[in-house]
């Protein structure tokens, strides 16, 4: 255990406030509380669908509840074997113009600059990025930033993976010191979940401290978009990590999917929003899950997740209901607007064809569908 304050001090810059380091697990045989038979019916899901975890993430488990949601968030489940959805559901191969950049709206690169993460979500839409070589993810990040500087229409970069976040501080200095001398670069995105898998990553790095205050600025801001999937993952050093993120200057908010079993209770969800508006990252997407192989035991109908995220929101205050409900599409981001009795309606958030910006698409209500090409558009005359 590490010498992490449980008090709550104002936190002062560039301290090192977590001395714990975390211990990664990449075998079910280090979970101790998993029963031999457990373990044996989960090892064939394992060598599919690639786990890890660490000691902290573990330690928020309630080993008592076969239910717990943060166990379903990394503990394998016999489930994800079924056939079910594809790899990459949102063609996101398509959107990749050289190895780990991808470009799909004007304004927005993605850099996958990293194939792992400080744990693998169950649900995960990129699952395909750890289960094998490939080439939409590169550790050498000068092609991507060569193509950045010369497409002076991207504005915003989001740096993925995998989780940015496991990358060495050298590494994000590096990247930080080559984005902030592109001056048609105003807003640098890290996709992370770290806060929740670990955050002492943040905690205990001064130099990675000083790298978010030096680089996050009026000229170019650093925005965190944070990843807790259920209000247990934010812990005590997870504020302490978030309010200490706000404090270098980086702006926060959270993003998650709803999640089967985790978070598709709107009492869950509700919670979730408030405490993120509370914490200083309020929510910004909720997701619907992508139909992905090996994710039928996680994802929930459009029609549910529109419900649940509906009457989440209902007796929150305007700050804490922000967030807008959508779909990652191969085609754009679309918001589900809406659901009556007949028909859903979506509208276009941001769209791979600008014709499409804005769009409002009309479907037949289908308690079934999961995905936008399962439902069926209706003709407005
Ligand atoms: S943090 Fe994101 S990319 Fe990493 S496993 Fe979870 S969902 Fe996938």
């Amino acid at each position: 255990m590490g010498t992490y304050r449980d008090d709550l001090t104002p936190v002062s810059r560039y301290q090192n406030l977590g001395a714990r380091s975390v211990r990664y697990i990449r075998s079910l045989d280090a979970v101790p509380e998993l029963t031999p038979e457990e373990r044996e019916a989960l090892h064939g899901v394992a060598e599919r669908f690639a786990f890890r975890t660490n000691d902290y993430y573990l330690g928020l488990i309630d080993w008592d509840d076969p239910d717990d949601p943060i166990r379903r968030l990394v503990i394998p489940h016999p489930d994800e074997l079924r056939d079910w959805g594809a790899l990459d559901a949102s063609n996101e191969a398509s959107n990749t113009r050289l190895p780990g950049l991808q470009h799909k709206y004007a304004d927005t690169a993605l850099l996958l600059a990293i194939d792992a993460c400080g744990g693998y979500c169950r649900y995960c839409f990129r699952k395909r990025l750890f289960m094998h070589e490939n080439a939409e993810v590169s550790r050498d990040i000068e092609p991507g930033l060569e193509y950045i500087r010369s497409h002076p229409e991207i504005s915003n970069v989001l740096v993925t993976g995998g989780d940015p976040l496991l990358l060495s501080t050298a590494r994000l200095e590096r990247l930080l010191g080559e984005l902030a001398d592109i001056p048609h670069v105003r807003m640098i995105r890290f996709g992370t979940k770290m806060l929740a898998f670990n955050p002492y990553r943040v905690l205990g790095d001064e130099r990675l401290q000083q790298a978010i205050e030096r680089f996050s600025g009026p000229g170019q801001r650093i925005y965190f978009m944070l990843h807790f999937d259920h209000p247990r993952e934010i812990t005590h050093p997870a504020r302490e990590a978030v309010r200490l993120l706000r404090s270098l200057g980086a702006v926060c908010v959270n993003q998650c999917p709803i999640v089967a079993g985790v978070n598709d209770d709107p009492a869950v969800l509700a919670e979730l929003f408030q405490l993120c508006t509370n914490v200083g990252c309020p929510q910004y997407y909720v997701f619907q899950g992508r139909p992905t192989a090996g994710n039928e035991p996680y994802e929930v109908p459009i029609v549910r997740g529109w419900t649940v995220f509906s009457q989440a929101r209902r007796g929150l205050s305007g700050l804490s209901r922000r967030a807008r409900f959508v779909m990652s599409h191969a085609t754009g981001k679309i918001e589900i607007v809406g659901v009556d009795e007949e028909r859903i309606y979506l509208r276009y958030h941001r769209a791979k064809d600008p014709a499409d910006e804005d769009r409002v698409i009309v479907c037949r209500r289908d308690d079934d569908a999961y995905w936008l090409d399962q439902l069926e558009p209706v003709e407005l005359g």
